[in-house]
Formats: C-alpha cells, structure tokens, sequence
C-alpha cells in the first residue's frame, strides 16, 4: 500500500511522466479560470461602481444647478436677487450631496472664484485648474484617482434662460471611493474564498484524473511485466482505449513472433538431436552385432568397421555443416569481404567437384560471358557455388550433365547452376531452404546429405544481399539462380 503511494507520487513529481502532465493540465484548467474570473470580476465591479457614483452625483449637481440659477445664486441679473433664504436652501442641499458621498462641493463662478466650499476653506478664492477651464469651455471631466482614494468631477452651471445656454460657473466635487473599496474588500475576501475552494477542488480532481486516466497503461505494462517474467504466456489484452489496443497488438504481434521463433529453435535442436543420432545408433548396432559373434572372421569386422567410419564421417559432415550454418547466422558486417575473381573461383571449385561428378558419370560444363570480379566473403561465396554443383551432380542421373553459367552486368554477377537430374516436387520447393528438409530422406541420406546444404547456401546468399531463385521439373532436372552485388555489402 504505503509502495503503492510512493509509486504514485514519484510518477507524479517526474514531469514526463503522462500522469504528472494530466495531473498540471487538469490543475491549470481548473485553477487558471478561477483566477481570471476573479480579477475580471473585481475590475469590472469597481469600473461599474465608480462610474455609477459619478453619474448618480452629476445628476444630483445638475438638479442644484438649476436651483442656483433659478435662484440666481450667481447674482448676474442686473434684475436678480438671491435672497438668503434660497442661498441657505441651496447651501444644505450641496451640505447633504457632500455629506452623502462624504466630499467636497465647490462652486466656481466665471471669473474663476470661489463662492462656496462645503469645507469652507477656499471661499473668496480663486481657482485656477485645468478642469476647471475646461468644463467652462463646455468640456465635463471626471477623474478617479485610485492611489489616493476619490474621485473628482466636474460639473458645469448652465443658465438656460439666455439664448445661448451660457456657463455661469463650475461645481468642483470630489468625492471619496470608501465605500466601494469597502465593497470590493468584502467581495475579494469573498472570491479567495471560492478560489482556494476551487484549487481544492482542483487539486482533488486533478489527483483522481491522473490516475484514472493513466491506469490503462499502468496495466499494459502490469500485463507485459507478467509475460516477461514467465507468469503468463497468454495474449494480453487491455481494451479500454484505442492507443492501449495499438500497444497490447503491438505487443501481442510481438510475442507471437517469439512464440514462433521459440518453436523453430526447439524445433531446430530436435532435428540436430535426432540427425546426430541417427549415425550413433548406426555405430551402436554395427558394434553390437559383432559383439554378439563371438568368433567373427575377420573379413566381417572389416566390412562392419569400414561401415562404422562411414557413419563417423557422416556425423562429422553434419557438424560441419551445422557449424557453417551457426556461423551465417551472425550478422552482415562480420562478413570478410575481398574482391575476388569469381571466374577463378568457379574453375577451383569446378576442379575439385570433377571426380565427384567423374564417378557419377555426369558431365560438368562451365560457361563464362565474363570475366567477374566482386567483393564477396570469399568463403561463404564458395560454400554457395559448392553447394549447388554439388547438388546438381548428387541429384543427377547416370550419364547426365551439369551446366554451370557465369554472367554480369554492371549492377550483379549471376551465378546459374542447371542439371538434367531428378528435379524437385512442386510442392517441396517452398520447403528446400529448411534445415534438414530433403526430397527424399533416404536416398539423400544414402548420397551423403544432411539437409542443411541450402539452408547455408540461402544464409550466405542473403548476408551478401542477394537472391537465390529455382526453377524446376519433376523428372527433368532443376535451375539454381544466384544473384550477387558486385559492389559488396553496403551498410549493416
Ligand atoms: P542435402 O544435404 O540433403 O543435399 P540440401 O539442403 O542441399 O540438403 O538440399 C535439400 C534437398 O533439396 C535435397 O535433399 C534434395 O532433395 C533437394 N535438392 C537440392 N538440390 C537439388 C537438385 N539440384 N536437384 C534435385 N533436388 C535437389
């Protein structure tokens, strides 16, 4: 269990692991929105409100402003009066407004003077501000300065009963952005609140999603563990999403190539078993038999010796052969390549095949279009071109011939081995290149095959990169065609 943890958290701490970035995404997913909502909100609060104030005081001030017109608080009318009891009326008025929205009014006349201060403090002064000027010249400005808590506005005075609409004077109000900071305060604490609730709840999901969504894999490698370790020789199958279905066939395909590998080795070893026992219970019964004689001539132990050494020599043709076909089995660039005549190559092993072929009665001809020089495994070249005459004139009839043809061209040098011999079944010459698959078992065992000739043949052909092709008829005689780069070996 406490494994079970530390697994967990270590895949979540390594960032590449697919836990740990479901685990950031779903994180920041959840969390990143909170946030922004969160300012967005607040922002938009405070903008709203401000300009809410603003607009709520300026209608208020337009309402005074009529009043002080209406009143003639300026006094510009020559006919005017203002009495002291409208000033009063209209001096609490602008008291409450400042009192309300806890600031300071400030009436401002054309000439730029003070002729009230709900602070009483600039009265008779005069007041040289750019807003100022400017809300005279017909421009209304209103400012919220943040740092120092209010806001300031102003608000023109306009006297309606001359034509021309004039401006007779300037509210200056400032007021204070207490209460909506207030506001914003609480509704902060309010969002913190809801935030860390939601990196909670983030967090939570965040957790659980990683490792839902990760399990899956967690089982593919639970699975493949299994296999690996010998619990399970089983397909393995996980189908809850379309990747761990790619992954488990993948793995599956794999496997099943293993399987088979398996089974050709352990097929392998049986027939090598079987085929070195073969000569050894031979030499068991020829050895018994004269055993059991008690007084054999000695013509008989002759006879049954020579037998005896001819089965030796059988085994010792098969390990041969066995060794040659372990060596083909390693890779390409373990191949000793030279340029080699191939011209001379084919005569030397056409000179030693001669006697085999003499005692056969078969006659072997040699057909060159070219001289061929390439680089090849000089070895291993010379195992594939044996190999072939030596079939051709093994599975010959009496009085037969063998034709072995040489040719080139700029890219290959072919290598065409016929023979007027038995030929091969149809259906056995998909099988031929398999180690210890023969035609026919006895009569190959009575010329001396092992079975492994093409199979070694096949290896050498295919490490130099080229191709070998038969063609036969049951009865006529067969075509061995082996195809070889010049160039040699390129890459691994
Ligand atoms: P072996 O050592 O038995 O010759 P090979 O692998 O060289 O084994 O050949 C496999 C089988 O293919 C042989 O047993 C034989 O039946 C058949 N075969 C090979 N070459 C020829 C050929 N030129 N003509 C007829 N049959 C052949």
């Amino acid at each position: 269990m406490m494994n079970n943890i530390f697994g967990e958290l270590k895949r979540l701490l390594s960032l590449r692991s697919l836990q740990a970035r479901i685990f950031i995404i779903v994180l920041a997913a959840g969390f990143i929105p909170s946030v922004i909502v969160r300012y967005g909100i607040l922002d938009n609060y405070e903008d709203h409100s401000v300009q809410q104030r603003i607009s709520n005081v300026q209608n208020q001030l337009i309402i005074v402003g009529n009043h002080l017109i209406s009143n003639n608080y300026f006094n510009t009318k020559p006919e005017g009066y203002s009495s002291s009891v409208s000033r009063d009326v209209i001096n609490a008025e602008l008291e409450m407004i400042s009192n309300l929205y806890e600031g300071r009014v400030m009436i401002i006349d054309s000439g730029l003077r003070v002729v009230k201060d709900t602070y009483d403090i600039s009265e008779g002064k005069t007041i040289i501000s750019e807003e100022v000027i400017r809300c005279f010249q017909g421009v209304n400005t209103s400012n919220y300065d943040k740092d120092h808590g209010y806001i300031e506005m102003t608000t023109p005075i306009i006297d309606a009963t001359v034509d021309s609409s004039e401006i007779v004077g300037v509210m200056l109000t400032s007021i204070s952005n207490e209460s909506i900071v207030a506001t914003l305060e609480v509704l902060n604490r309010k969002s913190v609140l809801v935030q860390n609730l939601m990196v909670v709840v983030a967090v939570a999901m965040a957790v659980v999603l990683s490792i839902i969504l990760t399990r899956p894999f967690n089982r593919v490698s639970e699975a493949i563990n299994e296999v690996s370790a010998g619990y399970s020789d089983e397909s393995i199958s996980v189908p809850d999403y379309a990747e761990t279905i790619h992954i488990v066939d993948a793995f599956n395909q794999l496997l099943a190539r293993m399987r088979a590998l398996d089974n050709s080795r352990q097929e392998f070893v049986e027939n090598v078993s079987h085929e070195l026992k073969t000569p050894m219970a031979a030499i068991k019964v020829l050895a018994d038999s004269l055993l059991v004689q008690v007084d054999a001539p000695a013509e008989l132990y002759r006879e049954f010796m020579e037998d005896i050494v001819s089965e030796i020599d059988r085994e010792n043709q098969i390990i041969t052969d066995l060794l040659a076909l372990v060596k083909m089995d390693k890779k390409a660039h373990e191949l000793n390549i030279s340029s080699v005549n191939i011209n001379e190559l084919a005569e030397l092993i056409l000179k030693r095949l001669r006697p085999l072929a003499r005692k056969k009665d078969v006659e072997l001809v040699f057909e060159s279009m070219r001289p061929v020089t390439a680089a090849v495994d000089e070895v291993k070249m010379t195992l594939v071109m044996t190999n072939l005459v030596e079939n051709a004139v093994k599975y010959n009839k009496e009085h037969g011939w063998v034709k072995v043809e040489l040719d080139a061209d700029h890219q290959y040098f072919t290598f065409k081995v016929s023979d007027s011999g038995l030929g091969i079944p149809e259906d056995a010459l998909s099988h031929i290149y398999e180690r210890f698959y023969r035609v026919d078992k006895s009569h190959s065992r009575e010329i001396g095959g092992t079975g492994l000739g093409l199979a070694i043949t096949k290896s050498a052909v295919l490490m130099h990169r080229g191709a070998i092709t038969v063609t036969s008829v049951e009865g006529e005689g067969s075509c061995f065609a082996v195809k070889i780069p010049l160039s040699g070996v390129t890459g691994g």
